[in-house]
């Protein structure tokens, strides 16, 4: 299978996953960036990500409109936005994961309590994860970010961070690859439950430190997210097609994630 194939095969396929990882429900969307044209994202057409289909994906430039003849009048997604607008802001970006996933919402309305990572598998989720208020510029809205202007503003508050929250709607989840974005955010929707669930055994919580968070996020590997990636693929039933590692970026013989 050509590479450009398998890609849009595995989008497909983080689709599936992410919808069955309780990431996705019928609504929030996965991209990434065209590895030929960096100008240019791919992602379904609007649908509930667990239905999508190779036949499904629609390329992009980063403004959102359309390349080429539309294969799906008048059905793309209205917040694609946010994945161009944050491929625009972010050259290292390869993929991009908005979702309303419930557990996390909470911390995008509860101004007290920080959404924050409090076990080593989640780590990379960051250790300063903010929250866009859309109101605070445009007022009231539906909350849906249905415009460039929207996602560039959203964007200029996600700044460097890989994951931030929309205020009272979801979040962002922003990675290097596919297989990273997809791993972030089931890994951002386990550590929101349970940081619920720490909350209510009592307000004393340790979260991990930022060196702690450093030395986890340095020390991942391809094989912690390729361990990740087959399983899942199972559990959805799409077939599997291990990638190649890059040897020198980062991989190491051993699983870091235990
Ligand atoms: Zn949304």
């Amino acid at each position: 299978m050509a590479d450009m194939k398998l890609l849009m095969n595995d989008l497909v396929t983080a689709n599936h996953i992410l919808a069955k990882e309780n990431v996705l429900d019928s609504f929030g969307h996965v991209s990434i960036r065209h590895p030929e044209k960096p100008g240019h994202f791919i992602m379904s057409r609007a649908r509930a990500p667990e239905q999508c289909e190779m036949h499904d994906l629609m390329e992009f430039k980063l403004d959102g409109t359309i390349v080429g003849p539309n294969p799906h009048p008048g059905k793309p997604y209205s917040e694609r936005f946010i994945h161009g607008a944050l491929y625009e802001a972010r050259p290292e970006v390869n993929s991009v994961v908005h979702n309303h996933s419930i557990s996390v919402i909470p911390f995008s309305v509860v101004k007290s309590v920080k959404l924050r990572p409090l076990m080593h598998m989640a780590g990379p989720i960051g250790d300063d994860i903010n929250v866009w208020d859309s109101a605070a510029k445009f007022g009231d809205t539906n909350l849906l970010v249905t415009s460039m202007e929207m996602a560039r503003d959203m964007a200029k508050s996600v700044g460097p961070r890989t994951v931030s929250l929309l205020r009272g709607h979801g979040c962002v989840v922003t990675a290097l690859s596919l297989r990273e974005v997809v791993f972030t955010s089931i890994y951002l929707e386990i550590n929101a439950g349970i940081q619920m669930q720490a909350l209510r055994v009592g307000n004393e919580v340790q979260y991990l430190s930022k060196g702690e968070v450093d030395i986890i996020t340095k020390g991942r590997s391809g094989f912690t997210f390729e361990r990740g990636w087959e399983n899942w693929c199972k559990r959805v039933g799409r077939p599997y097609y291990p990638q190649a590692m890059d040897m020198g970026a980062g991989f190491s013989q051993t699983d870091p994630s235990g």
